[in-house]
């Protein structure tokens, strides 16, 4: 009973720690960058929830932050950056275009990241509001609250 009581509040721990220092790598490919940055920028402040710090390293980075159109021939070179990044790690897909291929509905566009890699929160719009992104960072760091927090990193599989 005791053991159970400190693993629950060491996971809650972890978890609290976890969603509080996110540190990001945009992926940026297309138009919904300009409200990636607006959300970034001084007037929506994503710092304000602890994501604030933009790592251009995937080995740096624990949140992959998906902006804009992927092509075919770029889904190899994402999945890299995936792969590069250590556990644990979450993946935003933000905008029409990363979460479904948006108006981009024809052979040479990636249908959803999700395809490619492991998704955790998808945003909607073309492109979304700045609002809508802090949304979904808040989203994202629920889930990171309420996951099991593990000791061990295992790999997850799209
Ligand atoms: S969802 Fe719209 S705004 Fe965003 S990258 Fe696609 S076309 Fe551009």
């Amino acid at each position: 009973m005791q053991g159970n009581f400190i693993t629950t509040k060491l996971n809650a721990m972890l978890g609290w720690a976890r969603k509080f220092s996110l540190f990001h790598y945009p992926y940026v490919t297309a138009c919904c960058g300009m409200e990636y940055m607006s959300a970034a920028c001084a007037h929506f402040d994503i710092d304000r929830f602890g994501a604030g710090w933009t790592r251009f390293s995937p080995r740096q980075s624990d949140l992959l932050l998906v902006v804009g159109t992927i092509s075919q021939k770029q889904a190899p070179i994402l999945r890299t950056v995936y792969d590069q990044m250590t556990e644990p790690k979450w993946v935003i897909a933000l905008g029409a275009c990363a979460v479904s291929g948006g108006i981009y509905d024809n052979y040479a566009v990636v249908q959803g990241v999700d395809q490619v890699i492991p998704v955790d929160v998808y945003i909607p719009g073309c492109p979304p509001r700045p609002e809508m992104v802090l949304d979904g960072l808040l989203k994202l760091q629920e889930k990171i609250q309420q996951q099991k927090q593990d000791w061990r990193w295992q790999k997850r599989q799209p």
